[in-house]
């Protein structure tokens, strides 16, 4: 079923538990990850990012991936990440898109808070929910110009107030596309924060943490994180098994149907792993297995 993030981040908040939010590059992984997200009986974040709709635009992704939201019993959001400009929000909010995210994180403070007031007047008259920034969470990439500023406690309290979001993405020690677990975060930098803040936390370069940081994160403040490159692994690298094991093979569904099981697998994982301290049974033994 559809919802956006004000129907379930509150509540995860409330159990103390968080739900995962993946980045998304097809149909066929869509309908994979809001299977999986019904199997736990989890709700779940289907995101597409500005690389993807620059290849398939949000007019025809957007429907197509609130027709997978329906097509599921579980909580399902159709988020836009990481956007700049306000002509792809006003076209993703008419394309149905449940929920986006207006990042002015690289603009003076003012500009983001002004820019993230505009979108929140528009979406919230559209029943659509938004998540700003504030900090800025760096990429783990050679020719990134996105700078790398932890968060304020002060600033983001003031920030969500001016602004109104429904969730807001800090910086506390994670980068964008880590390929190991390797980023350090600031557990008492996130709980000044969420001290400061009413406002759902949500963290970007999950892929990059450490389970343990995941799980006390997940338990304590933070109620959205953002996963892009454990599922591209998961995808890649059995696709390239794939590959190398049937040299002969050119059919699409052979292909990435190991590929599409791997990334299925890793999707349940991470869901179960943020469902912590929830108290649905069968995500429990989940959990326990
Ligand atoms: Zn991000």
């Amino acid at each position: 079923m559809e919802a956006s993030l004000a129907d379930i981040l509150p509540g995860a908040n409330a159990e103390h538990s968080a739900v995962a939010a993946f980045n998304i590059f097809g149909l066929d992984e869509a309908v994979c990850v809001a299977t999986a997200a019904e199997a736990l009986r989890r709700p779940v974040i289907l995101m597409t990012n500005k690389d993807v709709v620059r290849r398939i635009p949000v007019e025809v992704f957007g429907p197509a991936l609130r027709a997978v939201a329906q097509s599921v019993s579980v909580p399902v959001v159709v988020h836009l990440d990481h956007t700049y400009t306000f002509e792809t929000i006003y076209r993703a909010i008419r394309a149905g898109y449940t929920s986006v995210m207006f990042d002015g994180s690289q603009l003076p403070y003012e500009e983001n808070v002004a820019g993230t007031q505009h979108v929140v007047e528009i979406a919230h008259a559209c029943g659509v929910s938004v998540e700003g920034e504030i900090g800025s969470v760096a990429y783990n990439e050679a020719e990134t110009t996105i700078r790398h500023e932890l968060t304020d406690p002060e600033t983001a309290a003031r920030f969500c107030s001016y602004t109104g979001v429904d969730a807001v993405a800090v910086s506390v020690g994670t980068v964008h596309k880590l390929t190991d677990k390797s980023a350090a975060v600031d557990q008492e930098l996130l709980h000044r924060i969420a001290a400061a803040t009413p406002v759902p936390l949500v963290i970007h370069g999950s892929s990059g943490v450490p389970d343990d940081d995941l799980i006390a994160m997940a338990r304590g403040p933070v109620a959205k994180f953002n996963i892009g490159t454990a599922l591209r692994r998961a995808w890649g690298e059995t696709l390239r098994m794939e590959f190398a094991a049937h040299p002969e093979e050119f059919d699409h569904l052979t292909l990435t149907k190991a590929p599409l099981e791997a990334l299925r697998r890793t999707a349940r994982e991470m869901i179960a792993l943020l469902a912590a301290d929830a108290t649905d049974p069968f995500t429990q033994k989940e959990n326990n297995s």
